[in-house]
């Protein structure tokens, strides 16, 4: 069962998530494959956390539908992480940014903590370099974008950061260095030797309210090389990505397989 992120809806292309927070303005019998026109069906996935399209009831795709196309060729076993990573919507920063905070939380939970999040950061350790370079991503507001391109090392981020003075997702890859207690919260510095595009300080911060959800994972991401998904931002303090969750936002490179990342 081929899944997707995108549906045709009215003649307009509209994302799973966007069905997902406003469910009852849409007429849910109207979702088409934006490639072949197909009927498909709308589903909040497990916990309501997961929005996706998958196919109709009795209804396939046409034989020669890329994302059929897609699903047969990567949905088998060994190449499922590949799958996941297709058939993954970006959320997009700016948008949760703006969003009131209690709304943000919600929100920020729901996109962060589902499983897709998890696996989609957990497929990046398993594809090679080649498959990380042609990898395209759609993002919550609609740009597709090429996997490559959003991996940064905190120099680049900070560059943007800078150049385009608004907070974006991105995936930091960086070297984390000791815990360090900032009042109630917990922040991870990275190195900043300069040697790997770290020349400049950034940080990884864990706000007060996450500190105890994940205080138990936080030695195990100390000293490491890391992969970090989140919301790249400055604030008073300086360049930042908050960790919510260790266990859904960062994952640490295999050593095994650090030659394929020489990005
Ligand atoms: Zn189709």
């Amino acid at each position: 069962m081929s899944r997707t992120n995108s549906a045709t809806y009215k003649n307009e292309t509209i994302d799973a998530f966007e069905v997902d927070d406003n469910y009852n303005d849409f007429n849910r019998n109207q979702f088409k494959c934006v490639e072949c026109g197909a009927q498909i069906q709308f589903n909040r996935g497990i916990n309501k956390e997961d929005p996706h399209f998958k196919n109709w009831p009795n209804t396939s795709h046409q034989p020669n539908c890329e994302i059929e196309l897609n699903y047969k060729r990567f949905s088998k076993q060994d190449n499922s992480n590949i799958y996941s990573i297709i058939s993954t919507i970006l959320p997009r920063g700016e948008r949760l940014i703006n969003l009131d905070s209690n709304e943000k939380k919600r929100k920020i939970r729901k996109r962060y903590f589902g499983k897709r999040s998890r696996q989609f950061l957990n497929s990046l350790n398993s594809l090679s370099w080649h498959e990380l370079k042609e990898l395209t991503l759609r993002t919550e507001d609609k740009k597709t974008v090429k996997l490559i391109d959003i991996i940064m090392r905190q120099d680049t981020i900070i560059e943007k950061l800078k150049n385009e003075n608004n907070s974006f997702i991105c995936i930091l890859k960086g070297y984390t260095s000791k815990s360090i207690e900032v009042g109630k919260s917990i922040k991870l510095p990275l190195t900043n030797g300069g040697k790997y595009g770290n020349k400049n300080k950034f940080d990884l911060f864990i706000p007060a309210s996450y500190v105890e959800k994940n205080k138990n994972r936080i030695n195990t991401i100390e000293n490491k090389l890391i992969y970090c998904y989140g919301v790249a931002e400055v604030n008073d303090y300086g360049y930042k990505i908050d960790l919510f969750s260790i266990t859904h936002q960062v994952m640490i490179v295999e050593k095994a397989n650090n030659s394929k990342y020489s990005k």
